[in-house]
């Protein structure tokens, strides 16, 4: 007997029938789908079709290599298995039918024989075994071990059962075919050898067997059959949305806001109506698989404040899909629900810290918070709709050029009697301290500067400041949406650094350290930046500082947000912290990228915190769970909120709160 196998054995010649079929729902598959892709395009143009190479190379790493996916073993190794399983799989199928009756006979080619054949039955059968154990894992961990980021709709079972009847029904197939046929080589196919075995226990020619083969062969087709019809109406459809989304994602600094580039002329600012967004934002979407990642790791929603970073992209979707008839003009009366109040409420974007965790951990480069800010701008400069006590804070910010009720004159008084150079004065410094607005008003983060001061002088760095010529760099502005006041802030502050032809600026903060890194580019503003984690640890390691004491106890170190997951400078705090400590670093459980907010970002540290728990006192908490007793920060923002957390939960005693720059500095 031949090594092979004939492809429509038992089943008579219903060969042109199935290609009939297959070519119904094909084709039922592919106009969904083309329907989905014209309700994307109804967005608005954004482009994201340069770095081909890098795009390609993005799908092969993330979406066939899992890279985000398998930083959950437990949900990653499930997915994996149930996505290659049948991967491989789809392609045997192809294989088979494509060899069966189109390659053939046109080209003579015929290669499930032999070797090859052997070789294809074990693979198929391995992959198809991983495949239902991928989908078992899936299954337990929905249903039995429920975790609270799965809410379970129909689909969710529905898609996972189809999958897995598919699986067993062909696996039955096979078994029964062995069965019955019996030749020795389909020992290969162990899976199916071992159904063959079940089935016809006494190895004898039984007619039966066929009647059981016909029926398993048709349901198995049934059920494939339905699986391709279903695959756009449901949340299969991420096997394609969600490549694309990573195909598409962006190669732009993490977490940069788009400008509005025309703010004089522009009629209406940000988004309050779905086609609004890009195509890109609108393909998030569907893109989106419900996982629950980023509502995990997000602070607002541990926090039990009403945004989650899924259901908002959720209710993007549920009101883009409502639309879909009106927008696509099939029935442009049809009664529409408003984005905002009505899909997305307006507290659940204020309480968005834009600490960038959700999309830090989406596994498929889902963008939310371009969005939140894009909602955001609407309510602010359509509207003038915002929380109350933020008010004061952008008057400030447009009079005195701090979010505070301080003077602008005052700015550079925090350096009265060091003596720091002022550009005005003299403009010949190697590099201009940045000081910020927290660092020239907060009296809790004027001694961080004054700490970066002693540190540089013990350098002997020739730096200055600009005293009461520096204004806001318009960060919180436009994080909070106000995208005029943050533009106005930014080309100011341009003007005065093209004045002084400064090049090279450092930062304590790291919100301005990343608004003048990647944002300040957009508006012509081009410089070295330096966030004075790297630039000390790079004094420690040049020997321009000499660390001759260490601080004789263990610390936790906090990794701020725009630091850290905006950044990537997770290494050089630590570093420094390793080279003046006798103690250890006594890491918290969320660290480094899956780091928790200490609730400032996003503008929230001007807003009151009326719904949920304290973003703040959880982080003390956490940091209390290593035992420190001291959290090392590299952020104004983060210094204060944490100080004030450990004042709220009455901790004075037995934690405290120091940038880097003062441990540093404590040891010169
Ligand atoms: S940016 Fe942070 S706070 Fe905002 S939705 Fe994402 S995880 Fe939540
Ligand atoms: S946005 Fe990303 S992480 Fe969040 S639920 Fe959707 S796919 Fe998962």
């Amino acid at each position: 007997m031949e090594t092979t196998r004939e492809i429509f054995w038992n089943v008579g010649n219903v060969a042109l029938l199935v290609y009939l079929l297959a070519a119904v729902v094909v084709f039922i598959f592919i106009y969904a789908f083309i329907q989905r892709i014209k309700l994307w395009k109804i967005g608005k143009e954004e482009k994201r079709k340069d770095q081909i190479w890098e795009r390609i190379k993005s799908v092969l790493v993330f979406g066939f290599g899992h890279k985000r996916l398998l930083t959950e073993p437990y949900p990653g190794i499930s997915h994996f298995l149930l996505f290659w399983g049948f991967v491989i799989l789809l392609l045997g199928t192809i294989i088979i039918f494509l060899q069966e009756d189109i390659l053939s006979p046109i080209f003579n080619l015929f290669f499930l024989h032999g070797n090859f054949y052997l070789w294809f039955s074990l693979i198929l059968d391995l992959f198809g075994l991983l495949a239902i154990i991928g989908v078992l894992l899936a299954l337990y961990r929905r249903y039995i071990l429920k975790p609270e980021r799965l809410d379970n709709v129909f689909d969710d079972a529905f898609s996972l059962i189809l999958i897995l009847l598919i699986l067993v029904t062909g696996f039955l197939t096979e078994g029964a075919r062995i069965a019955f046929t019996r030749p020795d080589f389909e020992r290969w196919s162990f899976a199916g050898w071992q159904i063959a075995l079940i089935l016809n226990p006494s190895w004898t020619e039984s007619e039966s067997l066929l009647i059981w083969h016909r029926f398993f062969w048709w349901v198995h087709l049934g059920l494939a059959f339905l699986f391709i019809g279903y695959l756009a109406y449901s949340k299969l459809l991420h096997i394609f949305s969600s490549s694309l989304s990573v195909f598409f994602r962006s190669f732009e600094p993490k977490g940069k806001l788009d400008p509005i580039l025309d703010m004089e002329n522009q009629e209406t600012f940000g988004v309050s109506k779905a086609e609004e967004f890009t195509w890109r934002q609108l393909l998030d979407a569907d893109a989106c698989t419900r996982c629950g990642r980023c509502q995990d790791n997000c602070p607002a929603h541990l926090s039990e404040k009403p945004l989650s970073p899924k259901k908002l992209i959720q209710d993007l979707k549920t009101n883009l899909l409502l639309s879909a008839k009106a927008l696509q003009k099939e029935n442009p009366d049809e009664q529409r629900k408003n984005l905002i109040g009505e899909s997305i409420s307006e507290d659940e974007l204020w309480a968005c810290t834009t600490c960038l965790a959700c999309q830090e951990s989406c596994p498929v480069f889902v963008e939310q918070v371009q969005k939140v800010v894009d909602l955001r701008r609407y309510l602010v400069l359509m509207e003038a709709k915002f929380p109350q006590e933020i008010t004061p804070m952008f008057k400030n910010l447009e009079t005195n050029y701090n979010p505070w009720a301080f003077g602008f004159a005052s700015r550079g008084d925090w350096a009265k009697d060091l003596e720091v150079k002022l550009l005005s004065e003299d403009k010949n410094v190697d590099i201009l301290f940045w000081v910020g607005c927290s660092g020239s008003y907060d009296d809790r983060n004027k001694k961080v500067s004054q700490a970066l001061v002693k540190i540089l002088r013990a350098a002997n760095i020739n730096f200055g400041i600009l005293g009461q010529e520096e204004k806001c760099c318009g960060e919180p502005a436009r994080r909070m949406g106000n995208e005029y006041l943050g533009q106005m802030l930014i080309q100011e502050n341009i003007e005065i650094l093209k004045n002084y032809g400064v090049k090279k600026i450092l930062f304590a903060c790291p919100h301005g350290y990343n608004t003048f890194k990647n944002e300040y580019p957009q508006f012509g503003g081009e410089y070295q930046v330096y966030h004075h984690t790297d630039f000390i640890l790079d004094l420690i390691q040049s020997g321009k500082i000499k660390i001759t004491k260490k601080i004789d106890e263990n610390i936790t170190y906090h990794d701020s947000c725009y630091l850290g997951r905006y950044n990537d400078i997770y290494d050089s705090p630590r570093e420094i912290l390793k080279r003046i400590l006798e103690g250890k670093i006594k890491e918290m459980e969320r660290r480094r990228e899956k780091s928790f907010c200490c609730g400032a970002g996003g503008g929230r540290m001007w807003m009151e915190e009326n719904l949920g728990k304290r973003i703040n006192q959880l982080r003390v908490k956490q940091a209390q769970e290593t035992e420190a007793k001291t959290i090392a920060s590299a952020c104004p923002y983060c210094l204060t909120m944490l100080s004030d957390g450990i004042k709220e939960i009455g901790l004075e005693e037995k934690l405290e709160v120091n940038d880097i720059a003062e441990l540093v500095a404590s040891l010169l």
